[in-house]
């Protein structure tokens, strides 16, 4: 697969040809610095001036301020600051000024994060308090009706990143209505989405961030309402009216103003009815490739831009990369927190089961969207139903990782049965799908030695046998015919009088291994490896290629992922996940085995790097991996 589909529009979005074709004019022939009396700062100036007053159209602001700034964290910051230097002062005259900030439990975190630093900074301590969402992910107006009184300040999002659920603005509005508080509403999901009048609200705060839509990244608005107390959070050359000092970033601000041009004279965006349908038509393809799918907010009442689900038994790495193999990019949860794989504390809050908020993905795109990108996405998405169904059966060892912990599933695919050792329950889903067709003998514990059928020496599955050990402490080991043990938490040293050098340990902890080590090597304690010659560049893949034809490409990518995409580099591969290594390992460590050029490779190089470097340690040296991943590749 090779030209993507771009299904992330709320982490942020391609820039809208206009809008680039508005950019470059900005920067060729508009260059002038718009604070300069001559004819090249006028012409800037002009620009910034005409942009700043569809802005003020478009979003309805009234008498309100509208500043450009570099996006919705330097603005959320700023309304945060004007808002609690107000307090400040209120507070120094006694005057009412409410003691709590309170945010939506579910704010993107640039809200609480900021609320706490600036609360600490200028020494206020006040208390910073979440306000509670429901089951659909919209705020509880009832806890907000208690906590109003009391609040100084009071946080809302217009409509939510991960989910689209879209706040009732009217209802919080008329909560807050007498209350002393101030009111922030983070408008960024909600730019060309929902229609906004700002000055027909009591909204004192609205930032906006370009680059959600369609506008390049570190150009955004802030609006306040008139009269709404303000503090500039920069100082400087007085530009904006002083309110944000800094050369202006013409650029950005020219290829907003074109964006909303297009907002403005219609024809680029779709109609809401159009965005529902080709919602509609996502939703009904992902149900068929994905049985078992939950959508975890409502589509009554959410942005129809925004799919957020979850699949029993995938999690969202796993759907992240078969997708991304597909070409179609989504995220996982907030797209802030995807590398940590965190569980989704949007979700949480929601009171979502853990399994739905660890493993959920979400899809968005932008509302210039049109209707044969939807169709594509739907045709792979279907596609990506069809390489799972077809997925084999496992068979050999399966390394399932979870909270730093590892699962090990050993499963014989000739005799159908399959034991499983040190089950997590997070990945019970998971393990379920796998074993589907398996008759499970065990599920056996290395903490406790517990799930051993009784009087049992050894478990037959097929031609291979596993037996227990006990390791002390209570603690056992369970080995595999002479080749592999699993370990749990034992270390090498435990083992040391216990095991032949050559066994494999499938240890239970991934800070011990991401894959498994002989116990040679793990008594050996080599570091790292520290050899740089195992990254390969693409001109030094092509060169090792040319100079070792017989080089084996590995992919070390899920079996699905690998299918999704067909062939890779132009050259064969092999597929060999990464949790799958440590069986196929004995093949390749053979004492006599020619060693064959192996390359690994992966989606992001970091399990390709965890492959080479599990080869290497081992003393295999001609084990490579693609640094930095087919990512890079284009
Ligand atoms: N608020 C919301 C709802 C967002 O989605 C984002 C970006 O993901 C932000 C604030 C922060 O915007 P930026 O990173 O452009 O400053």
């Amino acid at each position: 697969m090779t030209n993507e589909l771009y299904l992330d529009g709320n982490a942020t979005s391609a820039v809208l040809p206009a809008a680039l074709q508005a950019a470059m004019d900005a920067m060729a022939h508009r260059y002038g610095n718009p604070s300069s009396t001559h004819a090249a700062g006028l012409k800037a100036k002009a620009l910034m001036l005409g942009v700043r007053e569809r802005a003020r159209r478009l979003l309805g602001i009234g008498d309100g301020r509208l500043m450009f700034n570099s996006g919705a964290t330097e603005g959320i910051q700023t309304a945060i600051l004007s808002a609690l230097c107000a307090i400040r002062e209120r507070r120094a005259l006694g005057l009412p000024a409410g003691e709590l900030l309170v945010y939506g439990a579910t704010e993107h975190k640039a809200v609480p994060e900021s609320l706490a630093h600036w609360n600490r900074l200028l020494g206020l301590d006040l208390a910073v308090q979440p306000l509670p969402a429901d089951a659909n992910g919209r705020h509880d107006l009832a806890a907000l009706r208690a906590l109003a009184p009391r609040a100084a300040l009071v946080c809302t999002m217009a409509a939510n990143n991960e989910t689209g659920v879209i706040s009732d603005l009217d209802g919080i509005g008329a909560v807050l209505e007498g209350s002393p508080a101030l009111w922030l509403v983070d408008c960024v999901q909600a730019l060309g989405k929902l229609p906004l009048h700002l000055a027909r609200t009591r909204i004192d705060y609205a930032p906006f961030s370009g680059h959600k839509l369609y506008a390049p990244k570190g150009i955004g608005m802030l609006y306040v309402r008139a009269g709404a107390p303000f503090t500039p959070l920069m100082m400087g050359g007085g530009q904006e009216a002083g309110q944000r000092s800094g050369t202006e970033n013409m650029a950005g601000i020219a290829a907003l103003g074109a964006v909303l041009q297009a907002l403005e004279e219609g024809g680029t965006f779709r109609t809401h009815a159009e965005l529902v349908a080709f919602r509609d038509a996502v939703a009904d393809s992902l149900r068929q490739a994905l049985p078992g799918i939950v959508f975890n907010a409502p589509f009554d009442g959410t942005l129809p831009t925004t799919l957020n689900f979850s699949v029993p038994g995938l999690s969202s790495k796993e759907l992240l990369d078969l997708f991304d193999a597909a070409g179609i990019r989504v995220s996982a949860g907030s797209a802030c927190s995807a590398a940590k794989a965190a569980p989704s504390y949007v979700l949480d809050a929601m009171g979502l089961p853990e399994w739905r908020s660890s493993s959920a993905v979400r899809l968005s795109f932008g509302p210039a969207t049109d209707a044969a990108m939807i169709a594509a996405a739907c045709e792979r998405i279907a596609h990506c139903g069809e390489v799972l169904r077809a997925a084999p059966m496992p068979d050999g060892l399966v390394q399932l990782t979870a909270g730093g912990a590892h699962t090990w599933l050993v499963c014989d695919a000739a005799s159908a049965t399959c034991v499983v050792i040190d089950p997590q329950a997070a990945l019970e889903n998971r393990i379920g799908s796998l074993v589907q067709g398996y008759r499970v003998l065990a599920r056996l514990s290395t903490r406790d030695g517990s799930g051993w059928p009784e009087g049992e020496q050894a478990l037959a599955l097929g031609a291979r046998q596993l037996r227990r050990l006990a390791v002390g402490g209570g603690t056992v080991c369970y080995l595999l015919d002479d080749t592999h043990a699993f370990t749990g938490h034992a270390t090498a040293a435990d083992l040391a009088t216990l095991l032949p050098p050559e066994t494999l340990l499938c240890t239970a902890s991934a800070q011990q291994e991401a894959c498994c080590t002989s116990l040679r090597v793990a008594l050996a304690q080599r570091p790292p490896s520290p050899d740089a010659d195992v990254n390969l560049d693409s001109k030094a893949l092509a060169d090792l290629l040319r100079a070792h034809p017989d080089a084996l490409l590995v992919d070390v990518r899920e079996a699905h992922e690998h299918a999704a995409e067909g062939s890779a580099h132009g050259h064969a591969a092999i597929s060999v996940p990464l949790s799958r290594l440590a069986g196929q390992l004995p093949r390749w460590l053979e004492p006599d085995g020619a060693q064959r050029p192996l390359v690994f490779f992966c989606r992001s190089g970091n399990r390709s790097a965890s492959a080479a470097d599990c080869l290497r340690r081992h003393g295999y040296r001609q084990a490579y991996h693609l640094a930095g991943g087919m990512a890079l590749r284009g």
